[in-house]
């Protein structure tokens, strides 16, 4: 709309035209409120009845509760409307009347279940609580970006539709591919290690990944975005290095430009950022001992379990921020971590937990064609499948290293969602396709 001025912009004194939602409408008798809400926030327009013509008094106080509503009015200053000032209405219409019975409640005042939320997200989405959290999941994404930016990599975009998955043949969506079947990738991974044995190098992506997990837990999602990084001639202590900065940048920008959504989520943005200590590295050995320790765990780990859920919360306990978990066994990690030479059993993968999940998995990669190969063999994959991507690694692949995580995780852990599902707009889970 032309001239359109946000609600949180206007000042006393000028002449302004305000369009949104019929927030609230109070009729006291004389005088009756309307409060109109935009993306900006809200402000209040005031019909005293006497002064105002019948018929733009009577569009103004009657149009139902989200109604979209423009108003051409003069800015005065008021001490009692709630953001100082309000609107003297000379022009009032309605663009788009909503029915008075709505499936859910955007002033907040009554409570709705998350399947409701979800079904009319468009309303949902007018709460202030539930807006925060999409203003904050994209204002840590753009420091991510830009973080990857300062380090040198290069954003790319990989396939989604693939002939073969990476991660372990159960978690796979397949599709049909002009009558050929195909899958939705469940990863970059393959694409961006083929990217570090290019003139890039250095490679990030935030992209969708899919997974048909079995499982319906507040952690997981069929539809996820991951955010990854791949950078050759390094380390995967470098990589944690990277891994951690990012985290560090996205936990300053929210602080930093999110107050009021911080605020209204309930935290303060003071204090907000990440500690200035680097995260603690575990290795995988110190970790199952200290985990035990705790004397929490219903069942003591031994050396070769993964990490479970219980032992994740005892950890997280334990150590109270956030903690990298290196050197795992190799057979739990997929067969593109590379191993210790001397020690095969052991692998150059980590983790980087959060005290209540997981939310990145990285490593070393195996770069050398030979053990590469015997490693697919070993995790049960035909390398002939994957010629594509063992081919390059004979015409001379760097050293590399790098990592994956999820981004509704990272946004379900950093302000304290109860259920990863809040994190997207329309989740997929094993009962929801649709919206
Ligand atoms: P988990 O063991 O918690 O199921 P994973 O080890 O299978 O996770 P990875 O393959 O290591 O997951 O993927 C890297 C990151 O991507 C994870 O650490 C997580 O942040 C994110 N991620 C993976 N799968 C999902 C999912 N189904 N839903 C949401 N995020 C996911
Ligand atoms: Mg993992």
């Amino acid at each position: 709309m032309r001239d359109r001025t946000y609600a949180a912009d206007v000042e006393p004194g000028e002449s302004v035209t305000v369009a949104g939602w019929a927030h609230e409408i109070r009729d006291l008798g004389g005088i009756a409120f309307l409060i109109l809400r935009d993306g900006s926030g809200r402000i209040q327009v005031k019909f005293a009845k006497e002064d105002l013509d019948a018929s733009l008094v009577e569009t103004g106080t009657n149009v139902t509760r989200e109604s979209v509503v423009s108003v051409v009015g003069e800015a005065e200053a008021e001490d009692r409307a709630p953001t100082g000032v309000e609107i003297v209405p000379e022009e009032v219409e309605v663009l788009a009347s909503a029915e008075p019975e709505l499936p859910l409640d955007p002033s907040g005042k009554v409570d709705a279940e998350l399947p409701t939320r979800l079904d009319n997200r468009s309303l949902d989405l007018r709460r202030e609580e539930a807006k925060a959290v999409f203003e904050i999941r994209a204002e840590a994404l753009r420091a991510i970006r830009e973080f990857f930016r300062e380090v040198g990599a290069t954003e790319i975009t990989t396939p989604k539709i693939v002939a073969t998955g990476t991660e372990g043949g159960t978690e796979l969506f397949p599709i049909t591919y002009f009558g050929q079947e195909a899958f939705m990738n469940q990863s970059p991974q393959l694409f961006k290690q083929l990217m570090v044995a290019s003139g890039l190098e250095r490679v990030c992506e935030i992209g969708p990944i899919f997974r048909a997990e079995e499982h319906n837990t507040p952690r997981h999602l069929n539809e996820a975005t991951s955010i990854d990084f791949e950078s050759a001639f390094i380390t995967h202590h470098e990589a944690m290095d990277v891994c951690e900065g990012t985290l560090r940048a996205a936990y300053d920008a929210v602080a930093t430009n999110c107050g009021a959504e911080l605020e209204t989520l309930g935290f303060e943005a003071e204090g907000f950022a990440l500690p200035d200590e680097g995260f603690p590295r575990l290795t995988y050995e110190e970790a199952i001992e200290r985990a035990n320790a705790t004397g929490e765990l219903t069942e003591q780990l031994v050396w070769g379990d993964d990490l479970t859920t219980d032992a994740e919360h005892a950890l997280g306990d334990a150590i109270d921020g956030h903690y990298f978990v290196t050197d795992w066994p190799s057979d739990i990690k997929p067969f593109y971590i590379q191993d210790y030479d001397d020690d095969p059993e052991v692998s150059k993968g980590f983790d980087l937990m959060h005290p209540r999940m997981e939310l990145v998995s990285g490593g070393q990669r195996e770069h050398r064609y030979e053990p590469l190969v015997e490693g697919f063999e070993a995790q049960g994959l035909d390398p002939e499948a994957f010629d594509y991507y063992t081919r390059m690694f004979r015409y001379g692949m760097p050293p590399h290293a790098g990592w994956a995580y999820g981004a509704e995780r990272l946004v379900t852990t950093m302000v304290g969602l109860a259920n990863i599902r809040e994190a997207v707009l329309f989740p997929r889970d094993r009962q929801r396709l649709s919206p």
